[in-house]
């Protein structure tokens, strides 16, 4: 009597999934190399439309939405499935993180902030103005600009949010990472100062560059708070993708924007594209010539 077996199947040892941003409850595992993300309406319109743009291959797959305990989530590729034991960088594009709109809230009704004036001492004791001093409480508007003059934000157009590395060790006291060189350290020690893998970055992200210039989607809206996320392993493998669309804004027909020109109030660019120019700049500096 034969007996049936059943057929070999491949059973890939999972290493445990990294968040290197967000609250810790936003996520979920999902089926099959799938992921959970608490869900959110601007997100699903965004992911739902880079579906059909030429921006599909830079962006996690996107399967809709589903409940679980009352709860909706976005359905979206785990970008770290295919990889074992992986490292892992957030890198927040763009001269700011904030939308136009949420500074003009902020501005609706001015209140005094104690607890943005005390997080500032806490940083820089210098930064609060003789005025602010006296008040011991800062405008919001004025705390949200500050703080992006900490990191590499307004000088470089991105800033790393935070990094895993292989062996399980992760940083994500980036916020004063500021200088191309603190930078450029910072990157050094995530891919271990391999440059085959710094090399396949550097292609994947000039990639998505001629992607960017090409893409509809890219063109219409304003892209705020989005990440790059960097993912390699030891196999060598390396890649880059899209991720986070929560304040992806559309723009009113028929605006576009270039996302290199600085930004000034109104004109809503946001400065992804000269970030990321900067970040291929420095990433190719670090390559032996
Ligand atoms: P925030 O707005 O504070 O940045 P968020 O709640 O919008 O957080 P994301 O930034 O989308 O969350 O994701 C947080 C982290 O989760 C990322 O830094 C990354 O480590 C991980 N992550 C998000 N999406 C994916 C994905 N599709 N595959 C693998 N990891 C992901
Ligand atoms: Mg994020
Ligand atoms: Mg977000």
């Amino acid at each position: 009597v034969l007996q049936w077996s059943p057929p070999m199947v491949s059973c890939k040892k999972r290493s445990p999934w990294v968040q290197l941003a967000g609250h810790a409850g936003s996520f979920q595992a999902g089926d099959y190399g799938k992921l959970l993300k608490r869900y959110c309406e601007t997100e699903e319109r965004c992911l739902q439309r880079l579906m059909g743009d030429l921006l599909r291959p830079f962006v996690p797959g996107y399967y809709g939405v589903v409940q679980r305990n009352e709860q909706d989530y976005n359905v979206m590729d785990d970008l770290l499935a295919d990889f074992h034991s992986p490292a892992v960088m957030d890198c927040k594009m763009g001269s700011r993180t904030y939308l136009e709109e949420e500074l003009l809230k902020a501005r609706e009704r001015p209140q005094l902030r104690k607890d943005m004036y005390e997080k500032m001492m806490e940083v820089d004791p210098a930064a609060p103005s003789p005025e602010e001093h006296s008040q011991q409480a800062v405008l919001k508007p004025r705390y949200m600009q500050w703080r992006e003059t900490l990191s590499s934000t307004a000088t470089l157009g991105f800033r790393i949010e935070g990094i895993q590395k292989a062996d399980g060790t992760c940083n994500k006291n980036f916020k004063k990472t500021k200088q191309r060189d603190q930078v450029m350290e910072a990157l050094r020690d995530f891919v271990d100062g391999d440059s085959q893998i710094l090399k396949t970055y550097l292609w994947w992200l000039k990639e998505l560059r001629i992607a960017l210039e090409k893409s509809q989607f890219f063109r219409t809206h304003e892209v705020v708070g989005s990440s790059l996320l960097f993912v390699h392993d030891s196999t060598g493998k390396a890649r880059v993708w899209m991720i986070d669309f929560g304040k992806t804004a559309t723009l009113p027909p028929p605006r576009t924007l270039d996302h290199r020109t600085p930004w000034v109030e109104g004109n809503r660019e946001d400065g992804y594209l000269w970030g990321l120019d900067n970040l291929i700049d420095i990433v190719a500096a670090m390559l032996p010539t």
